[in-house]
């Protein structure tokens, strides 16, 4: 249920529908809009009798939503959500790209790479410290000592920092140095770390399961906005499908569905979708053409010697001339690429 509260509403107006709320033993979210405010309710079993609400004072109406995600969804709040991650707005009029290695493997490899995509004009650094590998004997990444060398690049380069949390365990660790905490494919309905990433008040990529569909994400991403935290964004990269010519199927449908249903702002990943370096370009150009808010590609300078991914990591001069063409379909499409990252 979603209350509605006349423009003209009183502070103690609102306070009324609060207190109904609470005594109802139900969870009221405060949700500011342009013109007047709206009070979301969570924690009720079945639906809610708008009578309960609509006879209060300084109420306008009061709306049922119908969608198992609440909180996640336009009804509850309208306007997109902006999600800030050190000096860039992931969510707002621009593109953004998040660049960078699989993995972090050492520090003059991960120095390399963000001076060479900073170079290029990427707004933020990715590398994972902690990998979740299909095989138990590949690299698992540094760990803790990956996350030092994160926050050396980004005093060098001023670039913010995205990298991923596998667990419970570490995320303390990664939460001290990450300026977004990423939830991989395979975590995405790991709901234990999700209500923990809630309680943090620093933002989460959510990227989409390997079979998930559209509600099971948003009921996913919900879980993280039900605990508090609404610095969230969603990463599609690539689905489970029936062909075999690439490592996934990247669902570019999911772009305009998701921006329909959703206030949180979405981006694309198009390295593990494709999994082939020549396609990672084109598939990014798409994804831009198609209202994605931002970016995620694979980079590196000696693919070859990777530890993770190199087949489809982009040479830092293929990312420079993918950087220009997301300038052009960026003006194009009405969502210039945001400026160069400033130091902070
Ligand atoms: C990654 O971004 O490095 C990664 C492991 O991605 P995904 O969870 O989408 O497989
Ligand atoms: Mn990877």
């Amino acid at each position: 249920m979603l209350i509605l509260m006349s423009s003209d509403h009183t502070k103690k107006q609102l306070e009324g529908v609060l207190a109904r709320v609470r005594s109802l033993r139900l969870k009221p979210h405060v949700i500011p809009g342009k013109n007047s405010v709206a009070v979301g309710i969570t924690g009720n079993a079945g639906a809610l009798d708008k009578a309960l609400f609509e006879g209060l004072p300084g109420v306008r109406e009061a709306v049922r939503v119908t969608r198992p995600y609440k909180l996640a969804g336009r009804d509850f709040k309208h306007e997109d959500t902006i999600v800030r991650c050190g000096g860039s707005e992931i969510g707002g009029r621009n593109l953004v790209v998040i660049a960078g290695p699989c993995a972090v493997e050492s520090e003059e490899q991960l120095l390399r790479i963000a001076r060479a995509v900073k170079r290029a004009g990427a707004h933020m650094l990715r590398g994972g410290a902690f990998k979740p590998r299909t095989s138990p004997y590949a690299f698992q990444g540094l760990g803790r000592e990956g996350l030092r060398m994160l926050a050396t690049a980004r005093r060098e380069t001023g670039l913010a920092i995205v990298t991923e949390v596998l667990d419970q365990r570490s995320l303390d660790d990664v939460a001290e140095y990450a300026d977004v905490l990423q939830v991989g494919a395979r975590n995405m309905q790991n709901f234990a770390l999700l209500k923990d990433l809630g309680k943090l008040k620093k933002p989460v990529m959510l990227k989409r399961g390997l079979s998930a569909t559209l509600d099971e994400w948003l009921m996913s991403a919900e879980y993280l906005l039900s605990e508090g935290n609404d610095q969230v964004f969603l990463c599609e990269r690539g689905i489970r499908a029936f062909s075999d010519h690439a490592r996934n199927t990247l669902d570019l449908n999911v772009v305009p569905a998701v921006r329909e249903l959703s206030h949180l702002p979405i981006i694309v990943d198009p390295s593990h979708a494709t999994g082939v370096r020549a396609r990672v370009a084109p598939m990014a150009r798409a994804a831009a053409a198609a209202g994605a808010h931002g970016l995620m590609i694979e980079v590196h300078d000696r693919p070859d010697q990777a530890l993770c991914d190199g087949p489809q990591a982009l040479h830092p001069d293929d990312f420079a001339r993918l950087m220009r063409d997301l300038a052009a379909i960026g003006r194009a499409v009405g969502r210039p690429l945001a400026p160069r990252a400033v130091r902070r």
